[in-house]
């Protein structure tokens, strides 16, 4: 049975994570575990299972539990995690087509040389925090030439460990900027949620003596009107996860 449920070729998967996580630096016995851990989706996949679509929150857990890991100091678990990250990553490159076009790409991957300037790519643009690893996720798309999908697949693998392994350089006076900002950004949606939905309506109803305004388009409104600060108090909350959670040093957040 060929085996094309699969998109990418273990040796391929290999090669990808092993190259990035040397130009990173990690130690050999993380490398050994990556090595084993970006096949294992493969591995525990069921028969004609196709996994390279519509993973992304199963990626971006396993990313969030990697980094979890190197938080508490088990990096050799975050490796394991990360791996199969990687996996989800390179799979989701692969354009899926026919069974024809799917399997010529698969092919020619693997005769394709190492695009090291890919590494390179990913080296400058990786910075260990979640908005990285989650741009690297949502950004990951299908692509139909071999060459593109292997490149996509090795800076994103590079960005993907500086993410999860880099230290993440943030100064006491910013972490405590980082945490006020996201309050503040709670604090302007919890406002126009309540001005657009309550006062807007009683405002409209007293002066204009409008009782029949469209209370439901007012709700759509207002959550356009809110869902910016909203999204960027999610963010700024996510980011301090990653710079703090299960940290000694740093205060408990969540
Ligand atoms: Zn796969």
């Amino acid at each position: 049975m060929a085996n094309w449920s699969s998109s990418m070729k273990w040796h391929d998967h290999i090669r990808i994570a092993v190259k990035a996580a040397e130009d990173f630096g990690l130690d050999r016995s993380l490398i050994e575990m990556l090595r084993s851990s970006v096949i294992l989706p493969d591995r525990k996949k069921q028969k004609y299972e196709r996994h390279h679509t519509g993973k992304d929150p199963e990626t971006m857990l396993l990313i969030w539990n990697a980094r979890n890991a190197v938080l508490r100091g088990d990096r050799s678990a975050a490796a394991l995690e990360l791996g199969q990250a990687l996996h989800y990553i390179h799979d989701k490159s692969v354009h899926v087509g026919s069974q024809h076009s799917h399997d010529s790409i698969e092919q020619e991957i693997s005769s394709l040389d190492f695009p090291q300037n890919a590494i390179e790519n990913g080296r400058k643009r990786g910075v260990c925090s979640y908005r990285c690893a989650e741009r690297c996720v949502s950004h990951t798309t299908p692509k139909d030439d071999a060459a593109s999908a292997l490149w996509e697949a090795t800076e994103h693998s590079r960005m993907l460990i500086a993410a999860v392994f880099g230290d993440a350089h943030v100064s006491d006076v910013s972490f405590n900027r980082m945490r006020k900002h996201k309050w503040l950004y709670l604090l302007v949606a919890a406002c126009l949620s309540v001005t657009s939905l309550i006062v807007l309506p009683i405002i409209l109803i007293t002066l204009a003596r409008w009782p029949g305004f469209p209370s439901v388009l007012l709700g759509v409104v207002s959550a356009i009107v809110v869902v910016k600060p909203l999204q960027k108090y999610i963010d700024l909350r996510l980011e301090c996860k990653w710079v703090a959670a299960g940290s000694e040093a740093q205060p408990k957040l969540f």
